[in-house]
């Protein structure tokens, strides 16, 4: 029976008006409804009789009504209806607040189930606002059981919810077709899927409920997992790429002012071989802030370029973009390599110009900004395409570049220090290569926390480096509530600092600025005229000026750790010994052992991991960032068993050759159907 043809307005009692709504929820047949998972369950299932009832406790009770319910206004003008109820072993006061229907719907003599939490008011055991049933006979799906409690959305109470899962359940009894095999089902312990559907909605025990809870975890994480995998295996497999030539590349190795790492020749090897082969290249480059990707990044366009093919560069600011075309400008001098800049801030006509000499072959390498290299460029024959920092970038983004030219071989950087765990997750599309070694030489940067009684003394001590005639960025209180907020704080907070160092000239970068405003702001700090930089987070990613040494954050707990870390890996990037100093007053002992984490490690991994135990992975990277959708109801974090087990059956089925046999094919066509669904998802995030 397949369940998401079947709109969720065939149910019973689901009209046009109610399925608007069941709609907002995003449920629009019986699969979306079935995989709407309850948010929590309540045990109604045990009646208690009322001489056990322990105040400030919950409870369902079997009675019978005693009195005609009474209408009382208190002077407030509070509707109250009353009435006592009774069973064996004593008596009950039940009052309901706001209730017109009450009096008609229960009449002295009736038998009832009631749920509700007991107080005491002087001396009587009262039960305020409880759930009511009559004591039919008849099933119940709201008391008498492990009840479902769903999230709502205004309009759609909890009964219409329980009322329509029941109505799917009593529709499709039992005859859906699990998309697990049961050897498969078998060997991962996994329990047959109406068994699930029934018990995750409807709880026969709580055992019962982990069953299920446990096999839908499974699902949402194999189901992920395998159409990652998926794309990974047509990626490698079935497309033909371009095979690059070995080139020796020694000739611009000997001209770059440094001699690579190990990690970063390692890495680059890993980079040749797959440019090399004729399958196309799709590799994520993890490395820590400063670890030198920028370089492994030139030197596979270099390869590229001597090839004969194009290569484009994507990054997530224009200051970055700029950056990188200084720095490969001169890295490149004398090699004969094109190199051009595509920006946002850029008339139509020098646009033109540039997309005209990526379509002629004119030049051999572009940079510029996500957004305008995904919709705008053409290139004669692109071979290679980059993107720097790539944890604002999603998988969706991912599968879409490869669109460009003729499988060109893509690249992917990034910073974020990401736990295993969660590369598996996030970039279970890609192989992974990871530059685990800085530079030698490098400084550690020393940091510090303090509130702001310190401040002064802090001041202090910047002074003393901008004497030395080192630079400083200082990043802004965050503001939550507006953008308007926010630049009315960074601009006071600039001006605030200016009459601290009078003497030294304040600058401010923040988010609203023009691309344009902004580059000129930075040219001036990169030229030393600016020696305090006042910022919002707009400095984050990648920039370099190496004599700025001192880094400080007004508000530190309020940042995420990793972000603390991409912040303090502004600095340190020179000769000259550099600091942070984490600025908070917050007296949450959470947010005061994060903070002293940060003064204690300097490598981004250990951070990441302390982030997500402190924090949890949604803080960690929020959705909208990684891109991937909700999971409903695996948690990374905590079921990292669960996560194992699932990318181990994946690789098994995919290995084995299993999914290619006969009992398999549904399974193969139900898993591609519901990727594309996620894939979908992402799209509209
Ligand atoms: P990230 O990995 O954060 O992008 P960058 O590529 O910007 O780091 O490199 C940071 C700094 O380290 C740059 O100034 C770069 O020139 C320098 N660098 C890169 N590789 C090396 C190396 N092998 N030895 C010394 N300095 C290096
Ligand atoms: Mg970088």
């Amino acid at each position: 029976m397949s369940i998401s043809v079947i709109p969720i307005q065939s149910l019973k009692g689901i009209g046009p008006a109610k399925a608007k709504l069941f709609s907002k929820l995003g449920i629009r047949n019986v699969e979306d409804l079935f995989y709407y998972y309850p948010r929590t369950y309540k045990d109604k299932s045990i009646v208690t009789d009322i001489a056990e009832l322990v105040p400030e406790n919950q409870y369902t009770v079997r009675v019978r009504v005693m009195n005609k319910p009474q209408e009382i206004r208190s002077r407030n003008g509070l509707l109250m209806v009353k009435t006592v109820v009774s069973d064996d072993t004593g008596k009950l006061n039940v009052v309901w607040f706001n209730n017109r229907f009450i009096k008609n719907s229960i009449k002295q003599d009736d038998e009832l189930f009631l749920y509700g939490k007991v107080k005491v008011i002087g001396r009587d055991k009262v039960m305020e606002a409880p759930e009511y049933e009559k004591a039919s006979g008849a099933e119940s799906i709201n008391l008498l059981r492990i009840v479902p409690e769903y999230p709502l959305t205004e309009g759609l109470g909890q009964k219409d919810m329980r009322k329509a899962v029941h109505a799917a359940l009593e529709l499709t009894e039992g005859k859906l077709s699990d998309i697990f095999p049961e050897d498969f089902r078998k060997r991962y312990q996994l329990s047959e899927i109406n068994f699930c559907v029934n018990n995750i909605h409807y709880p026969e025990s709580m055992f019962n409920l982990k069953l299920a809870i446990k096999r839908f975890k499974f699902e949402e994480l194999f189901i992920l997992q395998s159409g990652l995998i998926h794309i990974k295996r047509m990626n490698n497999a079935e497309k033909n790429g371009i095979a690059f030539k070995v080139y020796d590349e020694r000739e611009f190795k000997d001209k770059l002012p440094f001699k690579l790492t190990n990690a970063q020749s390692k890495v680059l090897d890993e980079i040749f071989r797959d440019m090399e082969s004729t399958k196309p290249m799709n590799r994520l480059v993890q490395g820590d802030v400063g670890s030198g990707k920028t370089v492994v990044a030139l030197l596979a366009m270099y390869k590229c370029a001597r090839n004969g093919y194009q290569s484009m560069m994507m990054v997530p600011t224009e200051i970055l973009a700029e950056q990188h075309y200084l720095t490969f400008q001169q890295l490149l001098a004398g090699t004969g390599i094109r190199i051009e800049l595509l920006k946002g801030s850029m008339t139509a006509k020098e646009k033109n110009a540039v997309l005209d000499k990526l379509r002629n072959h004119e030049t051999d390498i572009v940079i510029g900004t996500h957004a305008l290299i995904q919709d705008k460029v053409e290139l004669a024959k692109a071979g290679l395409v980059i993107t720097d920092e790539q944890h604002r970038f999603g998988v969706r983004q991912r599968t879409v570049l490869s669109d460009k030219g003729d499988n060109p071989d893509i690249l992917v950087m990034t910073a974020t220090p990401i736990p295993r765990t969660l590369t598996l997750i996030l970039y279970g599309d890609l192989d992974v290569s990871i530059i685990d070694e800085l530079p030698p030489g490098r400084k550690k940067i020393e940091t510090y926390f303090i509130d702001t009684k310190k401040k002064e003394r802090f001041y202090g001590f910047v002074k003393q480096h901008l004497e030395q005639g080192r630079q400083a960025y200082f990043v802004c209180p965050l503001v939550e509530e507006s953008e308007k907020l926010e630049l009315k704080s960074a601009t006071e907070y600039r001006e605030e600092l200016q009459k601290h160092f009078l003497e030294y000239k304040v600058g401010l970068l923040h988010g609203k600025m023009k691309a344009d405003e902004k580059n000129q702001i930075m040219e001036e700090m990169r030229k030393g005229n600016i020696h305090i930089l006042v910022s919002t987070t707009v400095i984050e990613v990648g920039v370099n000026i190496p004599n700025s040494t001192i880094m400080a954050i007004e508000n530190a707990d309020r940042f995420g750790l990793a972000q603390l870390h991409q912040l303090r890996g502004r600095v340190g990037r020179g000769e000259h010994q550099s600091y942070c100093i984490l600025i908070s007053d917050s007296d949450s002992k959470v947010a005061v052992e994060r903070l002293r984490y940060m003064t204690k490690s300097e490598n981004g991994f250990e951070i990441a991991e302390k982030d997500l135990e402190l924090r949890g992975a949604g803080e960690l990277l929020g959705q909208r960032q990684h891109g991937l959708p909700e999971l409903k109801i695996a948690d990374i974090l905590n079921d990292t068993a669960i996560l194992k087990e699932s990318r181990d059956a994946v690789e098994y089925l995919y290995d084995s050759g299993k999914l290619d046999e006969p009992e398999y094919q549904k399974m193969k066509k139900e898993l591609d159907l519901r990727f594309k669904r996620i894939l979908e998802e992402i799209a509209l995030n």
